[in-house]
């Protein structure tokens, strides 16, 4: 028999019926060896939960092929000669309702665009979450200002709005919220304290296309969003990023800086004067893969979003399995990767790197995210650097060093566990794969540790 091509019904019956030949003659009840969560573990030796893969990721059809193949037969694969790129915006804009937008070749060279245009200067100081993917805080090197995080709220794995405050001087210039794994950040909260110390916002929402808050889209809350259409996220094209916004003068100067400061739209450069900027164009190749992709991320996105709900109801159950807790108006979450806590006092104290090697022998790839950003070594590379030691003071460096201790954050990074967004494209039965391996680890916990 093909392994893989059972289902975990047929397998645990076909698993069952040689147990229950063997234990015909034991004291134990055949109803406890039969329960499914009464089996081995997969790392010690037993049947695994599940044998199937999981659905792959990028999806995509022959519908794109024609399209790739006019542009370049063309000969038009950049922006100044293409129309694909400028199409692609404004179809972007229409999705997410916003008044302008501008494609990027990158996630990153859209926030670098956006923190540059808002006016984050060297030696500026810019507040930001420190559970998040790198460029994040990259960026905000890159523009050479520092980035100050503010500790996490370890229950929705976003910023706490209730930390911010504290970490603003003087010199602090932008909030820069994460909508991390596709969960709104509490963003009237943040908005309030930008508005009332008159700072900028930035929203790094490259892991949230189509989340709301209040019903209204992440990337559109603050002055300027930014998305990332890299390999791996919702809205793939390999590279690709965008900057979204209701200023249009605003996202005029964006367009502006990208394009090696020429002007655009209503943006002119002062007088004779020319301003500054950099190459970070999108292709039209990129763009002729967004819009072909953009025909599948509602669909997509609402069976993410129904799987995910299903999961939590099955998981939030399990002791010491703790699922992210949404920010009051986070109306839609997207789940760019699936998250719950583990709490390793339930579990006959196992450390959680058991609970991943146990969860992900039983057939379900899991992974425990990011480390801690504050702790990250580039941030001493950055602070050494001959520019920062120019750019700020040493009492102040020295005070950040001492400030940098996010606890609450310390703990989100050590008992985040999470599964990835192609996951969540599967069936019903997937999901009670990934419940019913926990549900087994949790009843074999006592031989985790
Ligand atoms: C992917 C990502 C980025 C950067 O986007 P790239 O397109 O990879 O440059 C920034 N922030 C977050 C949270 C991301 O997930």
């Amino acid at each position: 028999m093909n392994r893989t091509n059972v289902s975990r019904r047929e397998f645990l019956t076909t698993a069952s019926t040689g147990v229950v030949a063997a234990i015909a003659a034991s004291p134990l009840a055949g109803a406890e060896i039969l329960n499914k969560k009464a089996g081995k573990l997969a790392c010690a030796g037993g049947q695994p939960v599940r044998t199937k893969g999981w659905p792959s990721w990028p999806v995509w059809d022959r519908s794109a092929e024609d399209e790739i193949l006019a542009v370049l037969r063309s000969g038009n694969w950049f922006r100044g000669s293409g129309t694909r790129v400028t199409e692609f915006e404004k179809r972007y804009a229409e999705l997410l309702g916003a008044k302008s937008c501008l494609a990027t070749a990158s996630g990153t060279t859209a926030l670098i665009t956006a923190l540059h245009t808002v006016g984050v200067e060297a030696g500026d100081e810019v507040i930001v979450s420190p559970y998040t993917f790198v460029a994040s805080y990259n960026v905000i090197f890159m523009v050479k200002a520092l980035p100050v995080f503010a500790d996490s709220d370890a229950e929705t794995f976003t910023i706490d709005p209730a930390r911010i405050e504290e970490r603003i001087t003087e010199r602090t210039r932008a909030i820069l919220p994460v909508h991390i794994l596709g969960l709104p950040a509490a963003m009237d909260p943040i908005l309030a304290i930008a508005r009332k110390h008159r700072l900028v916002v930035v929203e790094d929402a490259c892991q949230a296309w189509l989340a709301e808050y209040k019903n209204q889209k992440c990337g559109l809350l603050g002055d300027l969003g930014c998305f990332s259409f890299q390999n791996s996220k919702h809205l793939p094209a390999g590279e690709g990023g965008a900057v979204v916004g209701n200023d249009e003068a605003l996202v005029d100067r964006c367009h502006a800086f990208h394009n090696c400061g020429r002007p655009h739209g209503a943006f002119q450069p002062p007088g004779s004067n020319p301003t500054r900027g950099t190459n970070f164009r999108m292709q039209e190749f990129q763009a002729v893969i967004l819009m072909s992709q953009m025909k599948r991320l509602e669909k997509d996105t609402r069976l993410r979003g129904e799987n995910a709900q299903y999961l939590t109801s099955r998981l939030q159950d399990i002791p010491g399995i703790v699922p992210f807790k949404p920010n009051p108006g986070a109306t839609r979450a997207v789940y760019h990767l699936y998250p719950f806590r583990y709490k390793k006092e339930l579990f006959n104290q196992a450390p959680r790197q058991r609970f991943l090697e146990a969860l992900g022998a039983e057939g379900i790839p899991c992974s425990g995210g990011y480390g801690p950003a504050n702790k990250d070594g580039l941030l001493e590379e950055a602070l050494n650097s001959k520019s920062y030691r120019r750019l700020f003071s040493k009492e102040r460096l020295d005070r950040y060093r001492q400030e940098n201790v996010l606890p609450r954050n310390d703990q989100l990074c050590a008992e985040a566990v999470w599964f990835t967004q192609n996951m969540l494209l599967g069936t019903r039965q997937d999901m009670d794969d990934i419940a019913d391996a926990i549900e087994k680890i949790y009843e074999n916990r006592d031989k985790l540790a």
